[in-house]
Formats: structure tokens, C-alpha cells, sequence
């Protein structure tokens, strides 16, 4: 891409509604005045009040009608404003998971999808404790990375697989917590039948097969083991939790690790101890489900 067609790329906000990509197919069959005039129509005659969103473009379409308006007075396309929030808390979520201690400085990685579809993901070789909101990128809704100069984290590919396939979640959250990591060694289950948070917070934990981190085998193994259940502990290398936010993602993934090491204090003890029965289970079950 040529530097003033990426420097325009990233001036404007690269979405373009249905009716205007037909009216105005980039290919001179409309003229820009026929363009212009019916977002005129739809927007009013202040063009400095205009939002032309400019979607699915590749830049070589994408330049003509940008520098056409730019021409005809139409002002440059903020980004949206909750964006920068967006990105903001992704970093915030992932310091708080290297302060919780969930993960080290170079491991694990989160991403949020907000309400337009856009994905937010931490950068590739970024210090975890100290992330910030410039080192998020942004995915648009066709999984195109919107801030090229980031390089997306080597889990990149899971986190879209499982977006393409989970339309009911909206965060994902990979890391590398030390109790949990333990037990994706052991070949033992974590036992979510000892708290009542775990068994409510928790409930049936997928189990993932190894395979080389950073490669489609394992974003694929992922995706399979993770079509109905929220959290997985990968063998030999972390944990994966899903949620509706970032905040319920980072909880899963925060009980689990609490769990973890209350089993393995158990191991370590060595002694009996009381499990929760079938009947509590069943309990805990129905206030999740508000049944009571
Ligand atoms: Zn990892």
C-alpha cells in the first residue's frame, strides 16, 4: 500500500453503509454528486455534520471517494469515540491479569468483541504488566486487521475462530495461570465439587489436547472443545476462558485458578475431606439458572 493511501486509511473510519457502497460503486457509473447528494438526503446539508462510513473497501476502491470528499468539503471521519475505551480496558483487564499474577509478562493474551462486531486483541510481544490501550488491535467485522502496524498476538487465530463460532460470547481470555498450568501437566481433573463458587462460577471444564501453541491445529482444538462450555485448560500449556464480558471472562478464569489451588492443597494434604453430593450440586445448579 502506498503511504498516502495508508495514511488515509487510518484517518478514516473504514465503513461504508449498504445503500451507499450501491449507489456509489467506485466504478464512475455514479457520479460523486449523485453520491454526495443522497448521503445529503440521509445526513442534512452540513457536511461538516456528516459520518461517511466507508466498509468492506479495499484501499485501491477505498482512495477515490475518500479524496473526493476531502475535496468537497466533507470532513475526515472520527474515530468512534468508545473505540479508544474499548481498547483502554482490554489493556486495563490484561495488567490486571499480570498483577493477579495469572499469567507472566510475555504470555497469555485477551480480546474483546464489541457490539459492531469489531475485536479488540493485545499486540504480539508486549509486556503484560504494562500494556497499553495503543497496543490493542482492532479487527473489523471481516477480521481484517484496522492497525497493521501491530503484529497480532500468535493466539490471534483462536481468538476469531471462536468468535466466528460462539456468536453468544463477547471476550475471550488465554493465559497461563501456575496452579491451572499445574494441572493441564497432571493427569488429574481440577474437582469443581468443593465450593459452592466453583461449582456455580465453574461447572463442567472442557478438556483441550496439546498441540503447538500459535498454530491453527490448536485454534481448531479450541474452537471443537469449546462449542457449548466456557472455559478449557489446555494440556500442557494454560487455560482458556469465554464470556459475555470481560469481566465474567476474567472471573472464570480467576475461580479457576482459586480452585486449582485448592486442589492442589488437597493433593498436598493427603487427607479425606467432604465434597459436595449430587443433591448440593443439583442446588447450586438451580440458583444458576434462577429456578430458585
Ligand atoms: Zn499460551
Amino acid at each position: 500500500m502506498k503511504k498516502i493511501e495508508k495514511k488515509i486509511m487510518e484517518k478514516w473510519y473504514l465503513e461504508i453503509l449498504p445503500e451507499f457502497s450501491v449507489l456509489y460503486d467506485y466504478k464512475n457509473k455514479v457520479t460523486f454528486t449523485d453520491f454526495a447528494s443522497a448521503i445529503e438526503k440521509k445526513y442534512g446539508g452540513d457536511k461538516t455534520k456528516h459520518i461517511i462510513f466507508l466498509k468492506n473497501m479495499d484501499s485501491k476502491n477505498l482512495l477515490k471517494p475518500v479524496l473526493d470528499l476531502m475535496k468537497n468539503g466533507y470532513k475526515k471521519v472520527e474515530k468512534k469515540q468508545d473505540e479508544g475505551k474499548e481498547r483502554e480496558f482490554v489493556a486495563e483487564t490484561m495488567r490486571r491479569i499480570y498483577k493477579q499474577g495469572l499469567t507472566t509478562i510475555s504470555g497469555g493474551n485477551i480480546s474483546f468483541r464489541n457490539s459492531d462486531g469489531f475485536i479488540f486483541l493485545t499486540a504480539s510481544q508486549t509486556d503484560k504488566s504494562c500494556i497499553k490501550a495503543e497496543q490493542i488491535i482492532i479487527f473489523d467485522q471481516n477480521y481484517k486487521n484496522l492497525t497493521p502496524d501491530l503484529k497480532p498476538s500468535m493466539e490471534s487465530s483462536m481468538h476469531l475462530k471462536i468468535y466466528k463460532n460462539r456468536a453468544d460470547i463477547s471476550a475471550i481470555i488465554h493465559s497461563h495461570p501456575i496452579y491451572t498450568s499445574t494441572f493441564s501437566i497432571l493427569k488429574q481433573k481440577i474437582n469443581t465439587a468443593i465450593t459452592g463458587e466453583a461449582a456455580y462460577i465453574l461447572g463442567e471444564i472442557a478438556e483441550i489436547n496439546y498441540a503447538l501453541m500459535g498454530t491453527e491445529e490448536l485454534a481448531d482444538l479450541c474452537c471443537k472443545e469449546l462449542q457449548t462450555k466456557n472455559i478449557g485448560i489446555m494440556r500442557n500449556h494454560g487455560a482458556i476462558t469465554l464470556g459475555k464480558t470481560l469481566t465474567e471472562a476474567f472471573d472464570r478464569m480467576e475461580v479457576l485458578e482459586f480452585t486449582a489451588k485448592i486442589n492442589f492443597n488437597l493433593l498436598l494434604a493427603n487427607s479425606e475431606y467432604s465434597q459436595l453430593n449430587d443433591n448440593q450440586i443439583k442446588e447450586i445448579l438451580k440458583l444458576k439458572n434462577g429456578i430458585i
